[in-house]
């Protein structure tokens, strides 16, 4: 298979997926459970996700891998299933989805930081090398370095990955939008422009921004990242607007069609490849796919 910078570089769009949480959340996951171990526990479900994504139009499959680095499970006790939980999730999104989609796998912040203190730059290198041997050895061709906002941390996890593994590497980060509309910043200040910079510099040749965003942030977002940038592709997952409690539970309010609306307008922004983050769906896919067939 063709790498997606390749593909890319051919003039294609690529789609992604949509949210993974969500639909955990709809199959019942509760409040407080650890994701990672539906791998082992209800490995249907999981593999399910995968192929309704795929069904919807998805070019690009993640895997249920966010949170799978040692760090961060052992808030679960759980530090020691890292390889395990991590090779199955990757297999599971490669058995549903087959040889012709990407097995994107996601490898989300650890949750500490090291300007802090909380972790030691050795073991987050050591936590993130396990996560990538292992979701390369279970299926994955690629993986994203997603909802980072921590340039440190990002770093480390692009050394671990790339000097331990062949996976092809997008890293993407999550901004916020100021009060007054004007600036888009990192919780740890970082603006898109120094997140372009030092990305860059390092060697990552495809840039992301998900999560937080809704659509239409996310686009007056991507505007300024290729005012500022036109070398790199951008990847774009937005979340369907900012989530609402209700009785029944969490809801997100922007819908297929909203998304579907802004897709001409992240494609003339240096957008590649474009999906969904949290409260997003297969229908969203499904409505991105639509639009990006207009483009192609
Ligand atoms: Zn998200």
């Amino acid at each position: 298979m063709d790498s997606i910078l390749s593909k890319i570089k051919a003039g294609k769009i690529l789609v992604g997926d949509g949210g993974w949480g969500t639909l955990l959340i709809k199959a019942g996951m509760q409040a407080g459970e650890c994701p990672e171990l539906w791998n082992i526990e209800h490995p249907d479900i999981v593999s399910g996700i995968a192929i309704a994504y795929k069904e919807a139009g998805a070019d690009l499959v993640s895997t249920n891998s966010f949170g799978g680095n040692r760090v961060k499970l052992k808030s679960y006790g759980l530090e020691n299933e890292a390889k395990e939980l991590n090779r199955k999730a990757a297999y599971l999104t490669r058995k549903a989805v087959g040889e012709k989609c990407h097995v994107l796998a996601s490898i989300g912040p650890s949750g500490k930081f090291i300007m802090m203190g909380d972790v030691s730059e050795d073991e987050l290198y050591e936590s993130f090398r396990e996560q990538a041997i292992a979701l390369e050895k279970g299926g994955a061709d690629s993986c994203t370095i997603e909802t980072m906002s921590d340039l440190d941390e990002a770093r480390c996890a692009v050394r671990a990955v790339k000097e331990n593994t062949k996976l092809e590497i997008v890293v993407s980060f999550t901004f916020m939008r100021s009060s007054d509309g004007e600036r888009f910043n990192t919780i740890m200040g970082t603006t898109p422009e120094v997140f372009i910079q030092e990305m860059k510099q390092i060697g990552v040749s495809i840039l992301g921004v998900n999560c937080t965003l809704s659509v239409e942030d996310m686009c007056v977002l991507l505007q300024k990242m290729y005012a500022y940038e036109k070398g790199v592709p951008f990847l774009v997952y937005p979340n369907a607007g900012q989530p609402q409690i209700t009785d029944e539970g969490i809801r997100y309010p922007e819908t297929p069609e909203m998304f579907a609306k802004y897709v001409p307008g992240f494609y003339k922004n240096g957008a590649r490849i474009i999906g969904g983050c949290c409260g997003t769906t297969p229908e969203h896919i499904r409505a991105i796919r639509s639009e990006v067939e207009k483009i192609s």
